[in-house]
């Protein structure tokens, strides 16, 4: 008898035990799932699930999901904020935007989104009538502080091709031959336009700039005797047809140069200093004339024929210009010329 009370007695304490150790471990589960808390942390690459215990913070659970931030990374729950489960954080990563107006540009780190908070973040002080343009082009994010008068655009403008005269002995005949065809290459403008009251671009500030593509040169060979002529304004060279010596004096619009003081040249045009020019009526109107004299000028040294002269005969030119004392001192010189084709 004593042994099967024994025997009882064993196995009711085993019984307890084990009851005990598994009411234990079904107790901390529950303890555990009820304690455990989920928190979704949205970033720009992928939303990821955290499960912690306790009340973590929005740095500690972006630490469990190692997700690090940079500086000026914005995350929508304060980084102390204790979170609770089912909470989401979001972060926004910073990116490098310019923030410009006529004056200056800061580049800045920022992942405000208020065109007002970044502003503010880029030391711009906005003025109620002033307006902000956001860009991005060609990898960069532009934000424009602008007055009303002001425009933030993108412009692709081309890039005129140079022709290249190049010698050669003998063409067969020929006078020239292209070898090479010309093609404009392209460049690219960020630029703040300002315009005036007739609406017209008045003046602009280049932001950006870049060579999309460089221009080919239209190559051109010409015979050996071929007359060829480098203006001075950097565009090709032109052909000519004569090159002469000349006595050139220079007139303006006054009566005392001209007789009378309307501007109006014989050929009809508006007299224009820098290009007009009178010469004798072997050279027709609209014949152009180059002067190494004044190649150093705005115009290259190249003038168009659109006046004629009472004293302007043969191998004579007066060159017009804006001012009776600039006419003046210019005097009376006998110049090379060039009489372009
Ligand atoms: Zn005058």
């Amino acid at each position: 008898m004593s042994f099967f009370r024994e025997h009882i007695k064993t196995n009711k304490i085993f019984f307890c035990c084990i009851a005990f150790i598994l009411a234990f471990f079904v107790g901390l589960a529950i303890f555990v799932k009820s304690a455990s808390v989920n928190i979704s942390i949205n970033t720009p690459d992928d939303t990821v699930k955290v499960t912690t215990i306790g009340n973590p913070t929005t740095a500690e659970v972006l630490a469990k999901a190692d997700i690090e931030l940079n500086a000026y990374d914005y995350t929508d729950v304060a980084l102390d904020e204790k979170l609770e489960s089912g909470d989401e954080v979001t972060v926004t990563r910073a990116k490098s935007i310019m923030v410009t107006d006529t004056k200056k540009t800061v580049a800045i780190k920022t992942a405000l989104t208020s065109e007002t908070d970044i502003m503010e973040q880029a030391g711009f002080n906005l003025d109620d009538d002033d307006t902000v343009q956001y860009m991005n082009k060609e990898g960069l994010s532009f934000y424009a502080h602008l007055k009303k008068n002001q425009k933030l655009i993108y412009e692709e403008d081309p890039i005129k091709y140079k022709t290249v005269y190049k010698k050669v002995a003998t063409l067969g005949g020929a006078e020239e031959k292209v070898t090479q065809d010309g093609k404009n290459g392209k460049i690219k403008y960020i630029k703040i336009v300002t315009y005036g009251k007739d609406k017209k671009a008045k003046s602009s500030k280049t932001l950006y700039k870049k060579v999309a593509s460089k221009p080919k040169n239209k190559i051109v060979q010409v015979a050996e005797d071929a007359k060829i002529i480098y203006t001075g304004s950097g565009s090709a060279p032109k052909k000519y047809s004569q090159k002469i010596s000349v006595v050139a004096t220079g007139y303006c619009p006054c009566a005392q140069c001209c007789g009378k003081s309307t501007g109006i040249t014989a050929s009809g045009a508006r007299a224009t200093a820098g290009r007009t020019v009178a010469a004798w009526s072997g050279l027709s109107f609209g014949t152009q004339v180059y002067f190494p004299y004044f190649s150093v000028n705005g115009n290259g040294g190249v003038f168009t024929v659109e006046d004629r002269g009472g004293a302007i005969t043969g191998n004579r030119i007066d060159i017009f210009f804006s001012s009776h004392s600039q006419a003046l001192s210019f005097g009376r010189r006998t110049l090379e010329c060039y009489i372009l084709k």
